[in-house]
């Protein structure tokens, strides 16, 4: 009979396990005293050796020759038939299939009885959480009082599905994910038993891919060694793996940094291979932790990373290419799109806002506007404010608020920036780079000069709409501009009683005549403004003296136009762009 390499390779004492050493000394100390407990509640995720622990426990306590350290010998009769499952007095039963109350009450019968041959019945529940919650309350009593001579050892990936009743009975065991490197050093060892060769970045693949997982690990060696080929290299298992592996993403991160197109054919080869969006985000998440760790830990971090030799030389390399700040965008960037991914985010979707992010992201230049951008946004809002509104307020306040304001307002805008990633992804990706600066009632949002492609996602119809309702929210009664280099577009209050409707600005010279005030989408204003003030009328009318500029401005389409409505009483409506 063919016995899979998971089942072939099972630790079969306590010495042999992989990992899990808190829980193997304690079950030595425990078992080679004679002190056991009556019931084990072994929790941890799956693959981690749980049930082969609670064998080799089960052949801990029925062994004759067994060592003061709790060694069991693993060749007299009981650890033999222990091992092959013939033993009476041990008994598996598996929780998911057998997890009604009749079942457990048959175990209880059983129970009563007295061990066969050993000194000890050990019952080992697997799955131990899916057990019905009667058949949990049968359990209850016999976990209260077990004859002396049995011992109980559940196991669950789930302990909190276990009832609190349950686990109080239960010394409670948990069992950790298998680090990679021990996953590494056991594959090694088990392709050598096997007389295969392996390339050991192609073990490390396999580590990473089964996740903590020992059993996954192995099953993917296997698969592995039954394609027969003398060496098993990395390039092989990728063809395994099905592509997505940690040395494809490796191969994204430098044309992604440097924008070139050689980052959109390696990801259309990998999406052919199968890739999806959770996978993606999920790697690009872990190689780009392990870069921020090497750029601020330096050799120290790199030394602690769990990686293969050449993993680590490229983290090494690329660390001297990043900035920390960028980083941190990026690792946000995944754990905000991850959880889409999971509810079901196309690859080729979660790729293009992995492009806007890194447009966004420039390490060469830095991400953020210079000083000498915001200070000249500053410079132009400034002439804006009417001179009158200026003198109205008392000098040594307005100096203190404004620059109280000024801080206040800009940390909303990182917020506003942060909140948008919750319902327009890409409208965030456009701003994340952006930076905010206001002076009188005018907010600025400004744009690098070079990323102008996501000052074009954000002045969009729909984004602009997104923004304005950004900016009555959390700058109410402001004006809000979005500003890259020359272009400008503004989005201006227009709510009766907010603000007093302002002269119209002399246009700073460095601001694009097309794109001046009050450049709210019409569509926008129709929805906003059901209630119509007299003082809005001129703001109303001023899109359709405009449409032309707003069609060149926005890049949209005139759809619909239609009249106001004469007599004002009514919803007044613009154009709707698209
Ligand atoms: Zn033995």
């Amino acid at each position: 009979m063919h016995l899979s390499l998971y089942r072939r390779h099972r630790p079969r004492i306590f010495s042999e396990m992989v990992a899990q050493e808190a829980a193997v000394a304690l079950l030595r100390r425990e078992i080679g005293k004679g002190k056991n407990s009556h019931a084990y509640l072994f929790s941890g995720p799956r693959g981690c050796g749980k049930t082969t622990l609670a064998r080799i426990v089960a052949k801990g306590l029925n062994c004759p020759n067994r060592g003061e350290d709790g060694e069991p010998c693993d060749a007299c009769p009981s650890c033999v038939s222990i091992a092959s499952g013939d033993n009476l007095d041990v008994v598996e039963i598996d929780g998911a299939s057998n997890n009604g109350v009749d079942e457990i009450r048959e175990l209880k019968e059983h129970i009563s009885l007295s061990p066969f041959s050993g000194k000890f019945k050990v019952y080992i529940i697997d799955e131990v959480h899916m057990l019905s919650a009667s058949a949990f309350n049968a359990l209850l009593k016999t976990l209260e009082e077990p004859p002396h001579t049995v011992v109980f050892i559940l196991a669950t990936t789930e302990p909190h599905k276990v009832p609190a009743t349950i686990r109080s009975r239960c010394q409670h065991i948990p069992f950790h994910r298998i680090p990679v490197g021990a996953i590494v050093e056991c594959l090694d060892k088990v392709s050598a038993q096997e007389g295969s060769a392996f390339e050991k970045d192609a073990l490390w693949e396999i580590a990473r891919e089964s996740d903590g997982s020992l059993r996954d690990a192995l099953s993917l060696l296997e698969q592995a060694i039954s394609t027969g080929l003398p060496t098993f290299s990395l390039e092989d298992m990728r063809g395994i793996l099905g592509g997505g592996g940690r040395s494809d993403l490796e191969k994204l991160v430098a044309p992604l940094r440097d924008g070139s197109s050689e980052a959109l054919v390696r990801l259309e080869m990998l999406l052919e291979r199968g890739l999806n969006a959770e996978r993606l985000l999920e790697g690009m998440f872990l190689l780009f932790r392990d870069i921020l760790v090497a750029v601020r830990w330096g050799e120290d971090g790199i030394s602690a990373l769990p990686l293969s030799d050449s993993e680590k030389e490229f983290i090494r390399k690329e660390s001297g290419q990043w900035k920390e700040a960028d980083l941190w965008r990026v690792l946000e960037f995944c754990t905000k799109t991850l959880p889409r991914a999971r509810f079901g985010l196309k690859s080729e979707i979660a790729f293009g806002m992995f492009l806007g992010l890194f447009s966004t992201v420039s390490v060469k230049e830095g991400a953020l506007p210079s000083p000498r951008e915001i200070d000249a946004v500053k410079e132009a809002a400034r002439e804006n404010v009417p001179q009158k509104r200026r003198d109205q307020q008392p000098e040594p306040q307005a100096g203190k608020s404004a620059s109280r304001g000024e801080e206040k307002k800009t940390n909303d805008w990182a917020e506003c920036v942060e909140a948008m990633s919750a319902d327009n992804l890409l409208l965030y990706c456009a701003c994340i780079s952006t930076m905010a600066a206001n002076d009188g009632d005018m907010v600025s949002i400004v744009f690098p000069e070079k990323f102008r492609y996501s000052f074009n996602i954000a002045a969009s119809p729909r984004n602009l709409a997104c923004l304005d309702s950004i900016r009555e929210n959390n700058f109410p009664g402001m004006k809000m501009r979005i500003v890259c280099g020359e272009r400008t577009v503004t989005i201006a209050p227009v709510e009766n009683g907010q603000t007093p409707a302002l002269p119209r600005p002399p246009e700073a010279e460095n601001i694009d005549r097309a794109s001046q005030d009050s450049f709210a989408p019409p569509e926008m204003k129709a929805r906003q403004h059901a209630v119509k003030a007299p003082n809005e009328k001129a703001a109303v009318e001023e899109p359709k003296e405009s449409f032309s500029e707003i069609q060149r401005c926005f890049n949209a389409d005139l759809l619909v136009l239609k009249d106001e409505n004469p007599d004002g009483a009514d919803l007044p409506e613009g154009a709707t762009c698209e």
